[in-house]
């Protein structure tokens, strides 16, 4: 069996997620990326009932290595992210507040000094289809210079150089729009300026948590 340490964190992933409550049902998808092969959810996935063997491996243009279960069908987004950066993992989660705010808003604004491990405000990736080719493009094109983007009327998608970094700046961003929502309601939030998320990615860099150049 391929990649089978990635598997297991897969699963164990899979799992926490939903405890989490990042995402409803059998919505989203994961993928760690070892070499020119990619470890993916299967489509539909019922995520306690995933094992390692449930996982599906692809290749960096999406052609299945092993036979098993049919992949996600966000591969093109999964496969366009490691194609177009650095990553080791990827995370596509419908979360309640991300997905809220997706469907009004074109960024989130930072609203806490916390959106710097994204890379600063987060972009929403215009609206198309799930699995389609024009999400993936939509979704790149929103990371660029970020960890992740917010994708409208649907979801949320980060990533990073291990799957824990990947899943750590989903549970930010979900605590960030949430945090956001709240400040809107009780009346115009107070925006951090750019200069202030800069310094604050750079003491995130200093201890560790790696922070993208910004643009
Ligand atoms: P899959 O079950 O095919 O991974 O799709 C879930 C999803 O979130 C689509 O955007
Ligand atoms: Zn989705």
């Amino acid at each position: 069996m391929l990649l089978h340490d990635e598997r297991v964190q897969l699963v164990e992933y899979c799992r926490r997620m939903q405890a989490d409550e990042l995402t409803v049902g059998t919505s989203g998808n994961l993928s760690v990326r070892s070499g020119d092969h990619i470890a993916i959810t299967p489509s539909g996935a019922a995520y306690e009932d995933l094992t390692p063997e449930s996982i599906c491996v692809i290749d960096l243009d999406g052609n299945r290595v092993e036979d098993g279960l049919d992949p996600s069908s966000e591969v093109p987004m999964h496969t366009s992210v490691y194609r177009q950066t650095d990553a080791r993992a990827v995370v596509h989660t419908h979360p309640l507040y991300a997905s809220t705010l997706s469907a009004v808003v074109d960024e989130l604004p930072a609203v806490h000094y916390m959106v710097a491990l994204l890379g600063g405000p987060v972009r929403v990736a215009p609206y198309a289809t799930f699995g389609s080719p024009e999400l993936a493009d939509n979704s790149v094109k929103a990371m660029e210079g970020r960890f992740g983007a917010i994708l409208q009327n649907h979801g949320a998608t980060t990533y990073g150089e291990t799957l824990a970094k990947a899943y750590t700046r989903s549970i930010y961003l979900e605590w960030v729009c949430r945090m956001y929502y709240q400040a809107r309601l009780l009346g115009e939030p107070n925006i951090l300026p750019a200069d202030e998320i800069a310094r604050v990615a750079d003491k995130l860099n200093s201890y560790g948590q790696t922070v993208p150049a910004r643009s």
